[in-house]
């Protein structure tokens, strides 16, 4: 189907969602840090004590890169956090995450509680109307079946534990294109309001190169799920990956390693895609993340 040929209106404004309710509090503590760089090696530093932030403040979406000081162990909602030889770990905090969260830090039987400001965000909504309904609210009982076995396949790559530290890198732009839609926005399709949108969109021709961000392992590929049509997830180690969604085509295996920059795919508008587009998600673990921040493009 050539969804693309769909004419779509999409209307964006800004609103105050319930969680930047939260930026009173937030707002007004968040230093300059605030901007991301994604550089790991220039970024601006954070530090909590033992801990030190190393890819500027967090905010609502971030994947945030930091360094343990001297031994000892780091806990984030009761998951023990892995760390590199250097001491460096990664979590990530969801696009409603409250405007503080906490890491626990043991060092020799002594337990530290270590509280991160996150900077509270503005959310836009985006009104997307003319999209077929059955791709708006599925009734087939095939289709809900085909929804949640290509559910359970992410979900699974995006459970993933790899010791690979090539989250340290610092990400590239996946494609050229011009930014269609962004990580947050509260979807209305045809009216109905639907689950925020997570990706980065890039919107571009149908065969546009889609490169890998940084190295990592393909642990995912589908030619065509129902929403998100040709889909590719790479695994960048400790539970973060990067998701490709639209795809025309698919250039590499699972299992196959890539670096910065190897051609991974196309640009497509397969799934539900109003048109050609790449729709690059971030992931830690289930929790979804905002791709922009690490190419220091948000806000
Ligand atoms: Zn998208």
């Amino acid at each position: 189907m050539m969804f693309h040929k769909w004419l779509y209106s999409l209307s964006i404004i800004f609103i105050t969602t319930s969680a930047s309710n939260f930026s009173a509090a937030g707002s007004a503590v968040v230093n300059k840090a605030s901007t991301n760089s994604g550089d790991v090696v220039s970024g601006l530093k954070n530090a909590y004590g033992d801990i030190e932030i190393l890819n500027g403040g967090p905010q609502q979406g971030s994947m945030i890169l930091a360094r343990l000081k001297g031994e000892g162990e780091v806990f984030y909602k009761q998951k023990k956090l892995p760390l590199t030889k250097e001491g460096l770990f990664v979590f990530g905090v969801g696009r409603d995450a409250p405007s503080s969260i906490e890491l626990i830090v043991k060092k020799s039987n002594k337990s530290n509680v270590v509280p991160i400001k996150v900077k509270s965000r503005e959310w836009k909504i985006e009104r997307i109307d003319g999209l077929p309904p059955s791709k708006v609210t599925p009734k087939s009982k095939d289709v809900l079946a085909r929804i949640s076995r290509e559910a359970k396949l992410v979900k699974s790559a995006r459970t993933l534990e790899s010791d690979s530290t090539f989250f340290t890198m610092a990400f590239i732009m996946p494609a050229e294109g011009r930014i269609s839609g962004v990580y947050g926005s509260q979807r209305v399709l045809n009216g109905q309001p639907k689950r925020p949108h997570y990706g980065l969109d890039v919107a571009n021709k149908t065969g546009t190169p889609v490169i890998a961000p940084a190295n990592g392992t393909v642990s995912l590929t589908h030619p065509d799920m129902y929403y998100s049509g040709g889909t590719l997830v790479i695994d960048h180690g400790f539970g973060i990956s990067s998701t490709y969604i639209h795809l025309n085509s698919i250039s590499v295996k699972q299992g196959q390693k890539v670096l910065q920059g190897d051609l991974i795919g196309t640009i497509g508008s397969s799934g539900r895609a109003t048109g050609p587009h790449l729709d690059w998600r971030l992931n830690w673990f289930q929790t979804r993340l905002d791709p922009q921040l690490l190419i220091g493009g948000a806000n």
